[in-house]
């Protein structure tokens, strides 16, 4: 079956069943344990660092958070916050101003309404200001292995460049994962997450001698 991609704006064909299994099976031999490239040590740490990271890359943000959770190693203390204070620590971070201001209203909600501690479901955790879908799948499935998946630029992309979908919003493409992957989603989720960043790039994709190159379906043309 021919799918036509809009955002990439090509034609693409559509895994089949065998091929989903066998993407599965190859990222899950390849990447039998993920974990996120972000550092913290709580959930509350996961949480700021998984909010940050929006837009930016974890590598800077493990740049930026030490001294950030040095100064305010609690929802308590970060909820008592002077908004320019946190801008500065965090100015490097793409949508900085935004950011810090998210920040801080998440603290106070979680103060107010959860006693200080993250919410482990994702409801709650959607509640927050600054916290969507994305953010609150990556740190359920990060911190409790939760059977779910966040989609990204590089899951988005490899998940298109695959034939796992052809949905033009991140969501959609969340929402076809699911069903076609079903079980073991937080380890896929890492795997595609380590292999769009470093293997199927954005740009010069590494497709010699890739492992998916048999089920890819993009033939080097998504260079964008
Ligand atoms: S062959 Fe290239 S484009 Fe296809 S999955 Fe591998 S690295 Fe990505």
């Amino acid at each position: 079956m021919i799918l036509y991609n809009a955002k990439m704006n090509i034609k693409v064909k559509k895994a089949t069943k065998l091929e989903i299994e066998a993407i599965k099976s190859l990222f899950l031999e390849h990447y039998p344990d993920g974990v996120t490239e972000l550092d913290y040590t709580n959930i509350y740490e996961l949480l700021i660092s998984v909010m940050l990271s929006a837009q930016c890359t974890d590598k800077r943000v493990n740049i930026i958070t030490p001294a950030l959770f040095c100064i305010y190693p609690t929802s308590f203390e970060l909820a008592n916050a002077n908004v320019d204070d946190i801008k500065l620590l965090i100015n490097s971070c793409s949508f900085f101003n935004v950011k810090a201001e998210n920040l801080i209203k998440m603290a106070r909600s979680l103060v107010e309404n959860f006693g200080g501690e993250v919410p482990l479901n994702q409801k709650d955790l959607m509640s927050l200001a600054g916290v969507g879908q994305k953010t609150a799948n990556v740190v359920l499935s990060e911190y409790l292995g939760a059977n779910c998946i966040a989609v990204d630029t590089h899951v988005f992309r490899v998940a298109h460049r695959l034939g796992l979908s052809d949905a033009a919003t991140a969501l959609k493409t969340e929402d076809e994962l699911t069903k076609k992957f079903k079980t073991q989603l937080h380890l896929l989720h890492q795997a595609m997450v380590i292999f769009g960043r470093y293997h199927c790039k954005a740009i010069n994709p590494q497709c010699g001698g890739c492992f998916l190159a048999h089920l890819c379906k993009s033939n080097g043309r998504f260079k964008v």
